[in-house]
């Protein structure tokens, strides 16, 4: 015996039925109960979106991420994302999968990271002495270890050949020079207090 759907009347010789519906009817039901929509919470400066505690590159990986955490009774697949809006395909159990056009709604922050920079934090100075498309290189190399872990250059001060660089952490300035083999010597200046412990800035002085 064919079933009729109780919206449309398609018979189940038309059309695939979950449950008492045709899919047709199914899936506008199911569209109709999506907010198509994704707030995130996004750094201003970076673009970096906030997941958890940390701030990730807003990517389609990550807003696959955020979908699945948005629309948790679903199956999640990506099929595009264009910075403001993704498509998705949602799909459960005994249900049709439907395409959704999601808008993607930020609510721009400072993360701490950009924080830090604005207030010209840092905890220490790498001295480059040396020639300038050396120093030009080791520069890039830093700038982008310091970034991928999450810290940052303050600033570049001096010349091409006598460079300082103030860097946002000194355990990644040093793991920095350590990993690139590079010899230097360190001091210490004394910079204030804090929780009565004295806090020290460090200074590497490299030769290149
Ligand atoms: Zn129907
Ligand atoms: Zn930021």
């Amino acid at each position: 015996m064919a079933k009729h759907c109780p919206i449309c009347n398609r018979s189940s010789d038309e059309a695939r039925f979950f449950g008492e519906f045709c899919e047709y009817c199914s899936r506008k039901m199911m569209l109709k109960s999506i907010r198509p929509e994704l707030s995130i919470t996004e750094c201003k400066r970076f673009r970096k979106a906030r997941m958890g505690a940390d701030f990730v590159e807003k990517n389609a990986k990550s807003i696959a991420e955020f979908a699945g955490r948005r629309f948790k009774d679903y199956r999640i697949k990506l099929l595009e994302f264009n910075g403001s809006a993704a498509r998705l395909v949602l799909s459960r159990q005994n249900s049709p999968s439907v395409e959704v056009d999601v808008k993607i709604e930020s609510t721009l922050t400072t993360c701490p990271r950009c924080g830090r920079i604005s207030a010209g934090y840092y905890e220490g100075v790498i001295q480059f002495r040396g020639k300038p498309e050396r120093i030009e290189k080791d520069i890039e190399r830093l700038s982008s270890y310091l970034e991928r872990k999450g810290s940052f250059i303050a600033r570049t001060e001096g010349a091409a050949n006598s460079l300082d660089v103030y860097v946002g952490s000194k355990a990644l300035a040093e793991s920095f020079l350590k990993r690139m083999h590079m010899k230097y010597k360190t001091s210490y200046t004394l910079h204030g207090m804090k929780d009565g412990k004295k806090l020290y800035r460090h200074t590497y002085s490299v030769s290149v």
